[in-house]
């Protein structure tokens, strides 16, 4: 096979130009980092799991009329996508205190908000992701005020849906980032979940016994990552030697 143009990559995927013009293949690594990658460690497996997780999810949300960049899943470690003008924030939604927000604000990890907090971060590595208001996004051009008022209603539609799949199989949906790109349909603007959904980007812990199932298990020294996102991905019944059956996720008890 010809080589592929890569076109950009990342920490813990790399990003190929798509056999269409306006698709991008997204290569699923191994590499964990945490702490701006100043911890960095490779988990066999990983990128496989993200994979078929964001797969799961991106295409749950499609069935519920959000929209994504979610084209179709390649093979166990690439999917396709829609290119999209990423808009440089990170979208934060919190259902319960836990990392940079009970540190901030001294509430203790696992109390439940008053209600889903939406933060922003502005997507600079350099910086380290610094924390953003509107008033930031709005000066700064990053958004305009139509993309603030759909970037929240996107957020808390992801927000509510990964709630209940994860709450149906006995997991807690703690906080987790998405990304929100901008695609052009013609003279339109649209914008899609971007970027991926997986045990790396969010905080889940079984409802039972708080056990820790994303990534604070490298970031704090925890245990095995895989054996984490496989027990995320064993519950979902979307096991990598299974083929992913979105919205058919299995109970337990
Ligand atoms: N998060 C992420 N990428 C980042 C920063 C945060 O995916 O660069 C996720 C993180 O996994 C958690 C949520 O966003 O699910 C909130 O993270 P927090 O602000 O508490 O930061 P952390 O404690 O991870 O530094």
């Amino acid at each position: 096979m010809a080589r592929r143009k890569k076109i950009y990559e990342g920490k813990a995927k790399t990003l190929y130009e798509g056999p269409e013009p306006g698709t991008i293949v997204q290569y699923f690594k191994d590499d964990a980092t945490a702490f701006n990658a100043e911890k960095h460690d490779v988990i066999e497996g990983k990128g496989v799991l993200n994979n078929i997780l964001s797969e799961f999810f991106m295409l749950g949300l499609g069935q519920i009329g959000v929209p994504t960049h979610f084209l179709k899943r390649l093979n166990m470690r690439e999917q396709l996508v829609r290119s999209c003008e990423i808009i440089p924030l990170e979208i934060i939604v919190r259902n319960y205190a836990a990392g940079s927000l009970s540190k901030r604000l001294g509430i203790d990890e696992g109390t439940q908000l008053p209600r889903p907090i939406v933060e922003y971060c502005y997507k600079d590595d350099d910086l380290g992701d610094p924390l953003v208001t509107e008033e930031h996004i709005a000066a700064f051009g990053w958004a305009s005020q139509q993309d603030m008022d759909d970037i929240l209603s996107l957020a808390l539609r992801v927000n509510d849906f990964m709630s209940g799949v994860m709450l149906a199989v006995g997991i807690r949906l703690v906080d987790f980032k998405i990304e929100i790109g901008r695609v052009y349909d013609g003279d339109f603007q649209r914008l899609v979940i971007a970027d991926e959904i997986s045990p790396d980007s969010c905080r889940l812990w079984d409802i039972k016994t708080g056990q820790k199932l994303d990534k604070d298990v490298f970031r704090r020294d925890l245990g095995s990552l895989t054996d984490a996102y496989t027990e995320v991905a064993r519950r979902l019944g979307v096991m990598p030697n299974n083929p992913p059956a979105p919205g058919k996720p299995q109970l337990v008890n």
